[in-house]
């Protein structure tokens, strides 16, 4: 089935106009299919000439174009040839569609708890032509009249107005025109809730079983909501031009949230329905902003091709974390973008996949969705902040706002984009992107000093930038209190040269001071060395700098040593242990304990990882005694705490915990799940303790939970059960339950088994490919060895990679990953 190319579209485009499309869905004809009637009105630049439609139905019933029948036996894999174009068209298509199990067009989930029945569609970035016909590409955008018969007593929600009009009869207006992977609806016996900003109806809608925790949600979301909507129009010219602003909270969802004008989806794990973190409010605000920023950026103003899906995402990014940090409570929204989202992007970089932020000249839909990645979203975000401290806030928007005016409900490219911010700027902002946004990998900024008057002074100083581009960068200087605290002196911006050694002659003859920080405020993107004095400071007090931006980017700074192998392991662990429990931020907390399971456990020999554990959930342990930690901190805490929890002593806690609660409070359900797992991996429980717990509270979290505990289950024909459930594509997983169960895989077994199973993964994983992106990224992230961190895993990986028939997305998936695992074999040496 061939995705779509560039070529293609670009000659698509040019020939035809599209009009309209009606979608009529039948949303009553069972478990396995909805039927699907399509009329498309377009015109056509040359009279006589062909094209083809883009469709996955299970069954083609009919297809009639101006009158004609056309035989359904001409759909040719997912295109159906259409000649003899008439100048103005209509072409009729009626369709039974699959229903998805994977998040890939119209999911249908069936709620463990009540039995109630949900759907909701993703198109993104070619898959609406698995929910309805159509020219399937960015730059066709029409107006969408959806109209559907589903369910008495269902709620129906699409892009826009609608209303019930006769019992089970949904019909809404048309859209404003917007391109096709936009479309959505999300339907099922919904709990909603609503209310009104500024002119815009608002709903927020989710599962009936998680009506108390939408309710209670409710308040911060329209908050976050509305401070949102009143940001974004003081800084765009234009309105908010999509009607109502509907935000859905669904099952199962692959994604963080989608941008369908009108009608954005989220997973619902944003409602919380464990007690959350304040970073997980905060990375929950930021999420809202970035969907709203799409609004602009993504719906009114769309890519051309996916090459420039930086376009979009960069973007919302950026607004996403400024008009969180701006407008709502969450004021060091920054800090969790050092610390945590753009560690994401500068390991995507240091890989051999990297690739430049815009214009990568991906021909093919397939290439670019291994694109949606830390490059396109934290890097272009940093680059983007980057611009903005060059040019400006004022010459900034009036360029966004000028490209908004003349480009609205319309495409647009990098070149269109550069051309308003170099007439707005009056900058070389060409040249600018020529360096930032056409290259890849980071540069290194590393201070050099020399001290006279034995050392109590600074003779001279200088930024030494290794890369390609020019920073502009602020550097930070602190001195050490009597009491050790760390306090700053002066902080000042210098713009560096690309790879030139740049003076600081504000230094020379001042005082020699503790730390030295280049890149202060984290506003560029870039590695940093410190000096030796500076670092000594840092290990001595990293936790008591005052300003949290300063120990993200610190956090950060360690990270990243250990990650080159400059900082081992073990230094890395001495960190934590002296600074993690004086850390007031929940989010510098997770990323540091999550870095540390997750990465830091593979960079030592699987003999050396207990001892480890035990120091990560020490760390956390000692957080959670502090009396002023907050709720938040005790979440983050408490989580690491379990999933860490080693040795007889702590396991026996596990179980008191589980069933007392832990310090002072009863275990969330993601907690007890995250518990139980960690008893199973330890062989003190077994399948018979999972099923009585599944029995007991049988939600989403359990189901996933449950299947997670299964598959850590250690004996050779659990291992194989699970194995068979992930790898045979008839087992029916949904793509959450696959993923879950993907994560428990490797988790228990001996050696010899795990051996085992390591040579079938490389055989096998290649046929994954085949079963769609979705679930190929599961099996090649989630199931992926990346704790196996020896030579002989690193060898098969390489092999499959050279010599297996992949998808684009698999191969970009497993280049990843075996990068990674080379990386974690290199450390442990
Ligand atoms: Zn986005």
């Amino acid at each position: 089935m061939p995705a779509l190319q560039r070529t293609e579209a670009r000659t698509r485009a040019r020939l035809l106009q599209v009009h309209g499309y009606r979608i009529d869905l039948d949303l009553t004809r069972g478990e396995t299919v909805f039927g699907c009637t399509t009329v498309i009105r377009f015109g056509s630049a040359e009279a006589g000439a062909a094209t083809f439609l883009d469709l996955r139905p299970q069954t083609l019933r009919r297809a009639v174009l101006n009158g004609t029948e056309l035989d359904p036996a001409a759909l040719d894999g997912n295109r159906l040839p259409l000649t003899g174009l008439l100048a103005e068209n209509e072409l009729l298509l009626e369709t039974d569609q699959n229903y998805s199990s994977t998040g890939e067009g119209l999911h249908r989930y069936t709620d463990p708890a009540d039995g109630e029945v949900y759907l909701y569609a993703t198109c993104g970035p070619d898959l609406a032509p698995l929910v309805f016909p159509c020219f399937d590409q960015p730059d066709l955008k029409a107006p969408l009249a959806i109209a559907a018969t589903a369910p008495a007593g269902w709620t129906v929600l699409g892009n826009g107005a609608g209303k019930q009009v006769a019992e089970g009869r949904w019909e809404f207006e048309p859209t404003l025109p917007i391109s096709t992977y936009l479309f959505t609806v999300v339907a099922g016996p919904l709990h909603s809730v609503y209310s009104e900003h500024d002119g815009i109806p608002l709903g927020l809608h989710g599962r009936r079983a998680l009506a108390a925790d939408l309710d209670r949600e409710a308040v911060e979301l329209f908050e976050v909501t509305r401070a949102s909507f009143d940001r974004l129009h003081e800084l765009f010219d234009q309105r908010y031009p999509f009607g109502r602003y509907d935000q859905a909270f669904v099952p199962e969802f692959n994604w963080g949230a989608m941008e369908n004008p009108g009608c954005v989806v989220f997973a619902e794990e944003m409602l919380f329905h464990s007690a959350p973190t304040e970073a997980e409010r905060a990375g929950r605000a930021m999420v809202v902003a970035h969907e709203m920023a799409h609004m602009w950026f993504g719906d009114l103003v769309t890519l051309r091709w996916w090459d420039d899906i930086w376009l979009n995402e960069s973007f919302a990014e950026y607004l996403g974390f400024r008009v969180a940090a701006e407008a709502t409570r969450f004021t060091n929204s920054w800090s969790g973008f050092a610390v945590k989202r753009k560690g994401w992007g500068y390991d995507a970089d240091q890989r051999v996949t990297t690739h430049p932020i815009a214009a990568n000249g991906l021909e093919s839909v397939a290439e670019a969705m291994s694109n949606f990645d830390g490059i396109s979203y934290a890097k272009g975000a940093a680059a983007l902040r980057q611009l903005v401290a060059w040019l400006g806030d004022e010459a900034f928007f009036a360029g966004i706002n000028e490209h908004f005016a003349r480009h609205r409900f319309g495409n647009a490219e990098l070149a269109e984009f550069l051309d308003v911010l170099a007439e707005s700027s009056g900058r070389d902002v060409h040249g600018w992107a020529e360096s930032w946004l056409r290259t890849s990998g980071v540069d290194t900024l590393r201070v050099q000093v020399a001290y006279q008057d034995g050392g109590e002074r600074i003779a001279s100083a200088e930024l030494v930038p290794t890369g390609s581009r020019p920073h502009l960068v602020g550097l930070g200087v602190f001195d050490l209190a009597d009491d050790g605290r760390p306090v700053l002196r002066e902080s000042f911006e210098v713009e560096v040269g690309p790879g030139r050694p740049t003076a600081l002659p504000q230094l020379a003859g001042a005082p020699a001071p503790a730390l030295l920080l280049p890149n202060f405020g984290d506003l560029s993107w870039a590695k940093v060395r410190l000096d030796q004095t500076s670092w000594r400071t840092v290990a001595a007090a990293l936790s008591r700098f005052e300003d949290p931006l300063t120990r993200a980017v610190l956090w950060e700074h360690a990270r990243d040593l250990t990650r080159d192998g400059e900082l081992p392991p073990s230094a890395y662990l001495d960190l934590v242990a002296a600074h993690l429990p004086g850390e007031p931020v929940d989010a510098i907390v997770e990323a540091v304990l999550t870095f540390g399971r997750l990465r830091l456990l593979p960079y030592l020999a699987p003999a050396e990882r207990p001892a480890a554990e035990a120091r990560l959930a020490s760390a956390a342990r000692e957080l959670l005694a502090r009396p002023e930690a907050d709720q938040g901190l005790r979440q983050a805490a408490l989580k690491s705490a379990v999933e860490n929890a080693s040795g007889p002593e702590q396991l026996a806690e596990l179980e008191q915990w589980l069933a007392e609660g832990a310090y002072g409070q009863e275990l969330s359900a993601a907690l007890r799940w995250a518990a139980l797992l960690r008893l199973t991996v330890h062989g003190v429980i077994g399948a018979e303790r999972i099923a009585v717990e599944l029995a007991a509270d049988p939600g989403v979290t359990a189901t996933e939970g449950a299947a997670r505990a299964r598959a850590a289950l250690s004996g050779a024909e659990d291992k194989e059960r699970a194995w068979q459930s992930l790898f045979d594509p008839a087992s029916g997983l949904s793509n959450a339950q696959l993923t879950a169960t993907a994560q428990g895989f490797w988790q228990s077994g001996s050696e010899q088994l795990q051996d085992a199973y390591l040579e079938r993964y490389f055989a096998e994983i290649p046929a994954a490919g085949g079963r769609g992106d979705i679930v190929a990224r599961s099996l090649g992230s989630h199931l992926f060895p990346a704790g196996r961190s020896t030579p002989e895993a690193v060898a098969l990986a390489e092999r499959t990679l050279a010599e297996g028939e992949l998808t684009p997305v698999l191969r970009r998936v497993l280049a990843d990953q075996l990068d990674d695992l080379a990386r974690a074999a290199r450390i442990r040496g």
